[in-house]
C-alpha cells in the first residue's frame, strides 16, 4: 500500500477545505442554531465537482479515485458533519449503488445527472419500525405489468426534502422462505405521484443537515428503474452500506482532527496554575489519545479505499474503518469538550457541536453494536463474504475518463 498521496488528490484536499473553511465555517453556527441547511451548500458542492467526485467522466462525473472521495469527505467534516452526509447519501449510498449495480441506460439516464449535481440523490433503507434489521421492513412494491406499485414510509432519511432521486428498498416477495430476499431496489424519482416528504425536527445533532421521512402512497416506479433483479435489494443495500461506511470513517477522521486542533489551540491559550494547560499531564494524555485516534482512523479509511481502488471486496475492512472512526470521534469530542472546561460546554466554541454530530455516526450505517458483530463474525468464521453478481468496479485512471 502507498501512503503517497498524488498531486491530484493535494489537489482535491486544498479544493475541498478551501470552500468548507472559507464558505461554510463562518456561517455554520448560525444555521446549526436554526436547524437549517445553508442554502448554497448543495448548489456550491455541484458547482465544484464535488458532488461527482470519483464517478466517472463519461458518467458526469469528475473521474478520480476512491481515495479522493475519503480526502474531501475528511476535510468536509473537519468543518460540519452535514456537508460529509451530503457525501455519504449522493454518492457513498446512491451514486456509487448506481454505478455498481445499474445498467448502462441507467447509468446515462439516472446517475449521470447526480454526478453532475443536477439531481439531489439520497437513500431510503430505514422505515419507522426496521432499522438495523433490515429484513423486516415493510414497504411493499407490487408489479403491475411495466411499473411497480410503491406503498410504504421511510423514516430518518438524510436529505429527503432537497433530493430528486432516492435509491429505495422496498420487499416484492412477501412470501420468500428467507425474507432478505423477498426485497428489491428501486431509483424513484421524488416528483413522481404519490410521494410526500417531510423534515424531522429537534435532533441532537447534524442540525444544520437535512433529515426527513419519505412516504409512498401507491406511488408509480417503471419498471425501468429498478435497480438490479428482483430479490438482490438487500445485497444491493449492503453494498451501498460499504459504500456510505467508508464516507462516514473518512469524515470521523476529519471530525478527530478538528477536536484536536481545537484543543491543541485552547490547551496553548487556557492559563491555569499560572501555566498554559497544555503543560499539565493530563490535558497531554488527552491530546495523546486524539493524536492516536487520528492516524489510526486515517490509516483504516486509507486502508479502505485502497481495497476500493483495486475492486477488492472490503466489507470488513470498511466496517471496522466505521466503527473504529465514528467510536473515536465521539470520544476525542467528548475530551475536547473537557480541555475547554465550561467554554466547552457552550456554543462560543466549536466542541459542543463536534459531540453532538459526532454521535449520529454511532447510529447511522450500523451502529457500533452491529458493527461489533461483525467484527466478530468474521473473526470467528461464521461469516464469509461471497462474490457479489456486481461488484463495485476498481478505479482505473483510463476507463474513468
Ligand atoms: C441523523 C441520521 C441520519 C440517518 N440517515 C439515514 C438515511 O439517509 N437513510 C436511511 O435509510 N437511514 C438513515 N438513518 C437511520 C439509521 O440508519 C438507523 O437509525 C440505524 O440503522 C439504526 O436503526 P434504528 O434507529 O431503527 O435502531 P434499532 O435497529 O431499533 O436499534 C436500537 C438499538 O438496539 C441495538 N441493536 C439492534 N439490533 C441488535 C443486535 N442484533 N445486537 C445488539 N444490539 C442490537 C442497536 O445497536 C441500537 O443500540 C439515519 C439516522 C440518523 C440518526
Amino acid at each position: 500500500m502507498d501512503f503517497e498521496l498524488t498531486d491530484e488528490h493535494r489537489m482535491v484536499q486544498h479544493m475541498v477545505r478551501e470552500f468548507a473553511q472559507r464558505e461554510v465555517a463562518p456561517v455554520i453556527k448560525e444555521y446549526d442554531r436554526k436547524q437549517e441547511m445553508a442554502p448554497f451548500v448543495l448548489d456550491r458542492m455541484a458547482e465544484l465537482g464535488i458532488l461527482g467526485i470519483c464517478l466517472p467522466v463519461r458518467y458526469g462525473g469528475q473521474g478520480m479515485d476512491y481515495i479522493a472521495l475519503g480526502l474531501a469527505c475528511e476535510e468536509l467534516e473537519a468543518v460540519d458533519t452535514t456537508l460529509r452526509v451530503v457525501m455519504s447519501v449522493h454518492v457513498g449510498l446512491n451514486s456509487l449503488g448506481l454505478l455498481q449495480w445499474g445498467t448502462e441506460e441507467q447509468k446515462q439516464r439516472l446517475l449521470a445527472p447526480q454526478a453532475r449535481g443536477d439531481k439531489i440523490a439520497c437513500f431510503g433503507l430505514t422505515e419507522p419500525g426496521a432499522g438495523s434489521d433490515v429484513a423486516a421492513l415493510q414497504s411493499r412494491a407490487v408489479r403491475q405489468g411495466d411499473i411497480y406499485v410503491l406503498n410504504g414510509e421511510k423514516m430518518w432519511i438524510s436529505l429527503a426534502s432537497k433530493a430528486h432521486h432516492a435509491l429505495v428498498v422496498a420487499r416484492t416477495d412477501p412470501d420468500a422462505p428467507d425474507p432478505h430476499d423477498g426485497l428489491s431496489a428501486f431509483l424513484v424519482e421524488l416528483d413522481t405521484p404519490g410521494v410526500t416528504t417531510g423534515d424531522i425536527h429537534g435532533k441532537l445533532g447534524v442540525r444544520a443537515g437535512s433529515t426527513g421521512w419519505i412516504a409512498f402512497q401507491d406511488t408509480p416506479v417503471p419498471l425501468e428503474n429498478r435497480i438490479g433483479e428482483e430479490g438482490e435489494g438487500f445485497k444491493i443495500a449492503m453494498s451501498c452500506l460499504d459504500n456510505g461506511r467508508y464516507t462516514v470513517a473518512a469524515g470521523a477522521t476529519g471530525l478527530i482532527r478538528a477536536c484536536l486542533e481545537a484543543s491543541l489551540r485552547y490547551a496553548k491559550d487556557r492559563h491555569a496554575f499560572g501555566r498554559e494547560i497544555g503543560k499539565f499531564q493530563l490535558i497531554q494524555q488527552k491530546i495523546a489519545y486524539m493524536v492516536q485516534s487520528y492516524d489510526a482512523a486515517r490509516l483504516l479509511y486509507l486502508r479502505a479505499g485502497w481495497m476500493k481502488n483495486r475492486g477488492l471486496r472490503n466489507t470488513r475492512e470498511t466496517s471496522l474503518a466505521k466503527w473504529f472512526a465514528t467510536d473515536a470521534s465521539f470520544e476525542a469530542a467528548s475530551q475536547a469538550i473537557q480541555i475547554h472546561g465550561a467554554y466547552g460546554y457552550s456554543d462560543e466554541y466549536d466542541v459542543e457541536r463536534y459531540l453532538r454530530n459526532a454521535k449520529g455516526a454511532i447510529i447511522y450505517e450500523g451502529t457500533s453494536e452491529i458493527h461489533q458483530l461483525m467484527q466478530a463474525a468474521y473473526a470467528l468464521e461464521y461469516r464469509r463474504d461471497a462474490p457479489l453478481r456486481c461488484e463495485l468496479p476498481p478505479y482505473d485512471a483510463a476507463t474513468w475518463q
